[in-house]
């Protein structure tokens, strides 16, 4: 679906090529809100964060100071030049936030996942014109995260983008939420209008992992990055382990690489250009390759299908899978890499023998 959105420049003054949104993961005192947020300003944010209303997983934390908060917010806009942006979480939010003057509205992860709140949401956000970021859900389900834009895209709102948090993991790992970038990079791939932001905080859970992620993401080309960081984190309310000093902020966006995604260089232009027609060239026989290796598991279908043979013989799987794999490992490629490959081929073979023997059967 065309999504006609407009980019992160036309939404706010923009000090670098990405945006830069940090802030608190809680406004929890008008002097904690504002000390951190003169520090980011300092550091040349374009943007101010600060949950004040907080969807906490389990009872009984700190939920955020709710309106008492937004009352602070006039006064720190005010000392810092910068727009602010808030999460919101039902119509009654979005009210609120309006009415306290925040300019940027996002939608957390726990709401994201739930059509009925994304639609109450987007219903209160009609006629209104306040740019919106919709956090991915806390399930790795893209078809959910791309549903609660287009619910809030179909609100009217053009300044629309997607903030990327990362995924509940079961199992403990390293991050605090997976990154999954590839689902991502596939919602970048279907909607490339619409801008993406990394949020690395959430991702990683633990401050010692925020550059390698916003690393990351600058490689990857988003739009922008949403950091958490706090004057003390040592006494955070919320997401203490997660949050970064103003200084470490400062030293991770000096440390920060960022590339474009092309070069004016010209020796650089023709070499990137000649290895992209010999991988052309490449992937021609690739699919050439494939092709003809489909002709052969149609023939095997039809002698199959002669013999009654079944389709599926877990020993001849077992012998392409082990061979792949050690042809893979002699040419220095990754086996896992291969055998994916091999395992998208034999599927496809299948599925192609199965229509075989079907439409002979249907001839009979
Ligand atoms: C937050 O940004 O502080 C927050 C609660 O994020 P998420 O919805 O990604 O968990
Ligand atoms: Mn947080």
């Amino acid at each position: 679906m065309e999504m006609n959105v407009n980019p992160l420049n036309k939404w706010v003054k923009m000090n670098r090529k990405t945006m830069l949104i940090a802030g608190p993961c809680s406004v929890e005192t008008p002097e904690q809100f504002l000390a951190t947020a003169l520090e980011m300003k300092k550091l040349n944010a374009d943007v101010l964060r600060g949950g004040i209303w907080k969807p906490r997983t389990r009872p009984g934390g700190f939920e955020g100071k709710g309106l008492e908060a937004l009352k602070w917010i006039k006064d720190v806009k005010r000392e810092t030049g910068l727009p602010f942006a808030t999460e919101v979480g039902s119509p009654e939010h979005v009210e609120l936030a309006l009415k306290y003057e925040v300019d940027i509205l996002w939608i957390g992860a726990r709401t994201t996942v739930n059509p009925f709140t994304m639609q109450h949401i987007a219903d209160s956000l009609k006629g209104v014109d306040v740019p919106v970021l919709v956090k991915n859900p806390v399930n790795p389900d893209l078809a959910l995260w791309i549903g609660g834009i287009e619910r809030i895209y179909g609100a009217g709102i053009k300044n629309l983008g997607a903030i990327h948090r990362g995924f509940t993991a079961f199992e403990k790992s390293k991050y605090r939420n997976l990154p999954n970038w590839q689902i991502a990079m596939e919602l970048k791939r279907q909607f490339p209008q619409l801008p993406v932001i990394c949020d690395p905080s959430h991702i990683a859970g633990n401050r010692d992992y925020i550059e390698e992620i916003c690393q990351r993401a600058m490689d990857l080309d988003y739009d922008g990055l949403m950091i958490e960081s706090h004057i003390d984190p040592s006494v955070a309310l919320s997401d203490a382990a997660q949050q970064v000093t103003p200084a470490q902020l400062g030293n991770i966006l000096n440390d920060l690489v960022i590339k474009s995604e092309t070069s004016s260089n010209a020796e650089f232009i023709s070499q990137l250009e000649l290895l992209r027609t010999q991988i052309d060239k490449l992937d021609k026989e690739l699919v050439e390759v494939l092709s003809a290796r489909m002709s052969l598991a149609d023939k095997i279908g039809e002698y199959k299908k002669e013999n009654n043979v079944t389709t599926f013989q877990q020993g001849r799987w077992e012998e392409i899978y082990n061979t792949r794999r050690e042809w893979a490992q002699k040419m220095n490629l990754n086996a896992d890499f291969v055998s994916e490959v091999f395992k998208a081929v034999h599927s496809e073979s299948v599925r192609r023998q199965e229509e075989v023997i079907n439409n002979l059967q249907e001839n009979v």
